[in-house]
């Protein structure tokens, strides 16, 4: 009998799971959903390609959708889970253009991973403020930083994320504030 499984996040814990279950386990049925439109992005690549350490950023992806189609799985991106009924055992998504879908399961995964964290200060919606997570995240804070009329980069967190980004806009003749 097969047994269907519903992975919610198709980044790396999420791609993971996938490829053990479909490589190891025949009996299983694997559905995966994400909201964003791309999966597998090396974050560590970032600084290495803002800082032009590395001159082209489509080498920071090690996997695709086909991959996981062509091994039989179902996989819908830019679809967020919006409620999960733990009794009925069904997920409700939502696909960018309103569609509202369900999928029910037997087992279900939770690779839904983590967010920045946003401290609650005056004008941290102003423009020119970036987080530094997803691979857009990465594409928006390079474009602020080829613009010319940046000159000082300011980066809030110094651990290695930080210390990284800080080292790639100073490689890009920035002055750069690390706090
Ligand atoms: C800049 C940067 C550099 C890094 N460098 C390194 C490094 O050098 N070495 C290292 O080991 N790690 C590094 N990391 C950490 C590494 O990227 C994370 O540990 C890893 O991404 C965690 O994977 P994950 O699949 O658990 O979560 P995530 O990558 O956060 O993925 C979660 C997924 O779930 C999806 N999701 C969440 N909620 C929903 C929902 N409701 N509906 C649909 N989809 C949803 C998201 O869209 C996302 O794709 C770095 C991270 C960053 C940001």
């Amino acid at each position: 009998m097969m047994t269907k499984t519903v992975i919610i996040g198709t980044n790396h814990a999420g791609i993971a799971a996938a490829n053990t279950l479909l490589d190891n386990y025949p009996d299983q049925e694997v559905v995966m959903i994400d909201r964003n439109s791309n999966l597998s992005y090396l974050g560590c690549g970032t600084a290495l390609w803002v800082g032009r350490q590395v001159n082209d950023y489509h080498g920071l992806f090690y996997t695709k959708v086909e991959d996981f189609t062509n091994k039989g799985a179902k996989i819908t991106l830019e679809a967020e889970v919006k409620d999960i009924d733990f009794d009925k055992k069904v997920v409700h998504y939502i696909k960018k253009d309103g569609t509202e879908l369900t999928e029910d399961y037997d087992k279900l995964i939770l690779a839904t991973g983590s967010l920045p964290i946003s401290p609650n200060v005056a004008g941290k919606d102003l423009n020119g403020i970036h987080f530094l997570k997803l691979f857009q995240d990465g594409q928006d804070v390079d474009k602020e930083i080829s613009a010319e009329e940046v000159k000082n980069v300011a980066v809030i967190g110094a651990g290695y994320i930080g210390v990284e980004i800080a080292e790639a806009a100073k490689r890009r003749g920035k002055n750069v504030l690390l706090f």
